[in-house]
């Protein structure tokens, strides 16, 4: 796929996506669109070489593969990993709070937001809501408000005069949005908000009770290319829908010769511990599915992991928060991390395997490693080594403001490192150093 298709479908993914469940949703239409074959966990599967298949979990996770044509007990399995979630703010399960006429909306904390510019942004709604229906049948279904629909007020300044030196965040008291100015003696509860808004999106459901719901605040601003000159993408959860893009992309574009698979891992944000998070069965339950339980062993070992997932480009107004000699820049290509205490679980071999990928596709690529006095963040690949006993790469698109409601890349890396990474997946024996 040339750059700016690349970067025109990013941008509507980016902004059809503002939940994992919608993000999930909107792959398994591409993936249908590229001739993929749904796949229900629950039923026995006849999987034919030379297809593409697909497998949802909660409607949250995905996992797609390509057989190939060569046997994944010689080849190994070419696997790109990433998450479909990112941090937000979602609505408490009796979340009305009403204070001088106005409704507000109680939130938690879902992974490690960064709070401060959450405020005074036109704030949408999204997620799954599950009902029963008048026939008594439980079921579910996605609704987006799209339009802004809350907003979470800045205490103005001359209320707080120190908000520019010495501003902090309560998160249980300072962050429900308002929804709206009810007055005194309206009784608009949330419940029924969410009834007309499945009623509206899906006249067919027939709502008898809403029994349940899983929802979160998002911006309503849609992504943008920025920058004088257009170099840069803004938009909220590019850390990691852009992976998931990139990974997708990738897979639908490969030859289809060598096994291939991506998964998109819900619950990343929050530690991966799920029935659907990378700690979970999910990728070995389909790996052994496909290849035969007791070859998994065998196939991971001649297999590679690369854990797809946005990395910290260098900040030009905080230079000092990087090593000096990693600080990845916007538009240089895609980050390969590396920390040796295994919260990145490159090696020397992964790294070098893409490094050499890259240089005979022409791509440019940067590394990063934490400057030793500050923490490092972590992402699926760890885990996922951990748990399947393969050689995994952490790699990643330079971003900043990791876990804004606004973030931002560079126009060019995602499309290099879905280059990168459909070469990965499709030329013939590039697993081997790795896998030895
Ligand atoms: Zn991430």
């Amino acid at each position: 796929m040339q750059h700016a298709d690349f970067n025109d479908s990013l941008l509507e993914f980016l902004s059809l996506s503002p939940t994992p469940w919608h993000a999930v949703r909107h792959m398994t239409r591409r993936l249908e669109a590229a001739g993929f074959t749904a796949l229900d966990e629950r039923d026995d599967w006849q999987l034919e070489s030379g297809r593409g298949y697909y497998v949802v979990r909660n409607g949250s996770s995905l996992i797609a593969f390509q057989t190939g044509r060569a046997d994944p007990l010689t080849s190994g399995v070419r696997m790109v990993g990433a998450h479909t979630d990112s941090p937000c703010l979602k609505v408490k399960p009796n979340p009305e709070l009403r204070r001088k006429g106005y409704l507000q909306i109680g939130v938690e904390v879902y992974g490690g937001v960064l709070l401060n510019p959450w405020f005074d942004r036109d704030l949408s709604l999204a997620g799954r809501v599950t009902y029963r229906d008048k026939d008594g049948r439980i079921r579910d279904t996605l609704i987006d408000f799209r339009a802004p629909v809350a907003f979470i007020p800045s205490l103005a300044i001359h209320l707080d005069r120190e908000a520019n030196s010495n501003r902090t965040i309560n998160a249980q008291t300072d962050l429900p949005p308002v929804l709206m100015q009810t007055g005194e003696d309206d009784g608009t509860t949330f419940d029924q908000v969410i009834r007309s808004r499945v009623g509206q999106e899906h006249p067919e459901s027939q709502v008898d009770r809403i029994l349940g719901y899983e929802l979160n605040f998002y911006d309503s601003q849609p992504p943008a290319v920025v920058g004088l000159s257009g170099d840069f993408i803004a938009s909220a959860r590019l850390d990691n829908l852009l992976s998931c893009h990139i990974g997708l992309q990738a897979l639908v574009d490969t030859s289809g010769d060598q096994p291939a698979l991506l998964v998109c891992n819900d619950h990343e944000e929050v530690g991966s511990v799920s029935a659907e998070g990378a700690q979970g069965p999910f990728l070995s339950s389909v790996l052994d599915r496909w290849c035969g339980a007791g070859n998994r062993a065998r196939v991971m070992a001649r297999s590679m992991m690369v854990s797809a997932d946005n990395a910290h480009g260098v900040h030009p107004n905080f230079i000092d928060r990087h090593d000096e000699n990693h600080g990845p820049l916007l538009n240089q290509g895609p980050v390969i991390k590396v920390n040796h205490n295994q919260r990145y679980a490159t090696n020397s071999r992964s790294a070098s395997l893409y490094r050499h990928i890259s240089e005979k596709s022409g791509l440019p690529s940067q590394t990063f490693v934490v400057r030793s006095d500050m923490g490092c963040g972590s992402t699926i690949g760890p885990v996922t080594a951990g748990n399947l006993g393969v050689t995994t790469l952490d790699i990643g698109v330079p971003q900043w403001g990791m876990h804004s409601i606004r973030e931002v890349v560079g126009v060019h890396d995602g499309h290099i490192l879905y280059q990168g990474l459909r070469n990965f997946m499709q030329w013939e024996d590039v697993v081997c150093l790795a896998a030895e």
